[in-house]
């Protein structure tokens, strides 16, 4: 039995780590024992709590409590929290998923410890200044495996001088690459035809609403720049005017930021419209049905533009870049800057002409399974 660890923090690695969880339990269970440990990043019940419950995740046996007070998370008291639990716990591998703070702090407490270091979702850029982008690349950087979710990560890493064709033993100086497929896309694929159960509040939105686009918001550039927020709620607006209903489950940081930025008066005009409705984050079986159902995507999330195309959904991505370049260069998503024009530009020209074909970027829906094999392996050596 190999002892691994998983260090998570924030909503898409609850996602990330409960695909991985599924297979050790189905597949892995005589072979790894998996102990997670949740920085805190992400506290309260819509962003954190509701995932562990409806995905069965098992739960956090250490909780750091971490919590990103004025957006700033505390690195330094988090390294230190996780370093201790490895020199209790012994592990011979730690796991990092994506790109957030809590992973590169996962990943600078593995080497510390001079510890092996997975990272799920590796060789992912976009070569931007971004904390995401300098979270992911820092993290590639300390690991020693890198599960690459797209050909395009793979040639990212090989493009900053990793070889495929790495001897043994792997450190973080002789690094071991997978293509393993995208482990969201295991999510995707498992809940598909799964009966969702949805709450009362959705339940009423959704029997008001014969069709409508999905749409979130929750990138730090966008959230807390004034204009920026302003001109996304006025495309927003421009759509929703023309009878378009949409379906807006708001991030906690969007909220916030829409009551400091815009007047009572136009706050009133954008709840109160009766073609946008928006209502705390949902949970992720929830969304996963939203997706489905929903006629187009609007987000600037990294996590939920592949959800679109997982769903064959056109998808507008408020960003002025992608590091999933595969779903812009297939046609099937468009970069859209944050002027109101361009928004419902993008939004009449996938209304008129939609994607049709979707090629099969993100593997076949079993990347945590493939993980799960390969550590098992790497850890045998
Ligand atoms: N998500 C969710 N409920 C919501 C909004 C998003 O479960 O109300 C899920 C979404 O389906 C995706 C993940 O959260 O799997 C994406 O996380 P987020 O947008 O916070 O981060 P990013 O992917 O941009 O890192």
């Amino acid at each position: 039995m190999n002892k691994i660890i998983s260090v998570i923090g924030a909503r898409p690695q609850f996602i990330k780590a409960a695909a991985l969880c599924r297979a050790i339990k189905q597949e892995f269970s005589t072979q790894l024992q998996h102990i997670i440990i949740h920085t805190g990043q992400h506290y309260d019940k819509n962003m954190s709590e509701v995932f562990f419950d409806e995905l069965a995740i098992d739960p956090p046996a250490y909780h750091l409590e971490m919590h990103t007070e004025n957006q700033i998370f505390p690195m330094q008291e988090s390294i230190q929290g996780i370093r201790e639990i490895i020199h209790k716990e012994k592990p011979e591998m730690v796991l990092v998923y994506g790109d957030t703070y809590s992973t590169l702090a996962g990943a600078m407490a593995a080497e510390a410890c001079l510890l092996p270091l997975a990272h799920i979702e590796a060789g992912m850029r976009s070569f931007n200044d971004m904390p995401e982008e300098v979270n992911r690349t820092e993290t590639d950087k300390r690991a020693s495996v890198l599960f690459c979710p797209t050909q395009t990560a793979v040639n990212n890493l090989i493009n900053e001088g990793l070889s495929l064709d790495t001897t043994k033993p792997f450190h973080s100086k002789n690094k071991k690459i997978f293509l393993s497929g995208d482990i969201m896309y295991d999510h995707a694929l498992f809940f598909k035809n799964k009966e969702i159960p949805l709450s009362r509040s959705l339940k009423n939105i959704l029997t008001l609403v014969p069709s409508f686009l999905l749409t979130t918001i929750h990138r730090k550039e966008n959230t807390d720049d004034e204009k920026r927020l302003r001109n996304i709620i006025k495309g927003l607006l421009l759509i929703a005017d023309k009878k378009q209903h949409l379906v807006f489950p708001m991030h906690p940081r969007t909220k916030k930021m829409l009551t400091l930025f815009l007047s009572p008066e136009e706050q009133h005009v954008f709840y109160l419209h009766p073609y946008i409705h928006s209502l705390n984050p949902v949970s992720y079986l929830e969304m996963m049905y939203l997706e489905n159902k929903a006629d187009m995507i609007i987000t600037d999330s990294g996590g939920v533009q592949k959800e679109a195309y997982f769903y064959q959904k056109p998808c507008i991505i408020l960003r002025p870049e992608t590091e999933w370049i595969e779903i812009i260069e297939s046609k099937c998503g468009i970069l859209c800057n944050v002027l109101p024009d361009s928004i419902w530009k993008a939004y009449i020209a996938y209304t008129e002409n939609p994607p049709k074909d979707f090629p099969p970027f993100f593997g076949n829906g079993h990347a945590a399974s493939f993980i799960c094999n390969s550590i098992t392996e790497l850890l045998k050596e």
